[in-house]
């Protein structure tokens, strides 16, 4: 079954104005073979500079790192999914372990998240992942599928089979220490066949599932080439075109 490859940055909280336009021009000159999309997690402040700019070029699409579980009001500091869909943002992260540790993010706030962006049309990368203690105790994935159960699982099929679902171990992330290729693709595999469960083998087959945790450029190929992962999501090594290239 052939499946979208997606190449995902996230830039987090870096990069200025100037630096974030230059780095997203930068990528938008890397040669991206044909089967593959490009999705730049860009500060809010920045998405629709960012839009405008890469209006015209194939394959290279932006997303925010997070959106509001509400629809609108007196929430100061927040932002939308229906504020992105007015700057025709096209993707939005959902659920990094970043906004789930430090803003308490719970699955039920998530799984509101999720509606939010699905019912503003928006496209969803879910993220999902283990602590280190967990990976440690061998339970990782119960751990996972629970995460994913939680905020996902009320979701029709056909919405469903519109997500991107990102596997970030949290011990790997920003820290050096990456998964290696057999523990991917096992963990991969496990969500395949968890959602596969509960919606069928098609909408499984076809979902994406990129792996994120410490991906550069000395790593990837072997990550990529298991067969249950279908691209990364990028931190550190997305700020560096020629690292992300
Ligand atoms: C991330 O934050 O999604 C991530 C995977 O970060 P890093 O690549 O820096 O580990």
């Amino acid at each position: 079954m052939s499946r979208r490859k997606i190449a995902a940055g996230n830039w987090k909280m870096n990069t200025t104005f100037e630096s974030g336009m230059e780095l997203a021009r930068n990528i938008s000159h890397v040669s991206i073979p044909d089967d593959v999309e490009v999705i730049l997690g860009i500060p809010f402040v920045f998405l629709k500079p960012a839009i405008d700019m890469l209006l015209h070029v194939p394959k290279v699409s932006v997303a925010a790192q997070d959106c509001s579980s509400k629809n609108k009001g007196a929430f100061t500091g927040e932002v939308s999914a229906s504020m992105l869909s007015s700057i025709s943002c096209p993707y939005v992260i959902i659920g990094h372990s970043e906004r789930r540790e430090y803003h308490k993010e719970s699955s039920e706030i998530l799984a509101h998240k999720v509606n939010e962006a699905f019912a503003q049309n928006l496209n969803i990368i879910f993220c999902c992942g283990e602590p280190l203690d967990v990976r440690k105790q061998g339970n990782q994935n119960s751990y996972v599928c629970d995460q994913i159960e939680k905020s996902l699982f009320h979701l029709s099929s056909e919405d469903f089979s519109r997500l991107v679902i990102a596997y970030e171990p949290i011990w790997a992330i920003g820290t050096g220490e990456t998964a290696s290729a057999d523990q991917a693709q096992n963990m991969h595999a496990a969500i395949r066949s968890f959602v596969g469960q509960k919606y069928g083998s098609s909408v499984a087959s076809t979902i994406p599932i990129l792996y994120g945790g410490s991906v550069k450029s000395s790593n990837a190929t072997e990550i990529f080439s298991q067969s249950d992962v279908d691209g990364g999501l990028v931190g550190g090594a997305s700020l560096d075109a020629d690292h992300f290239g």
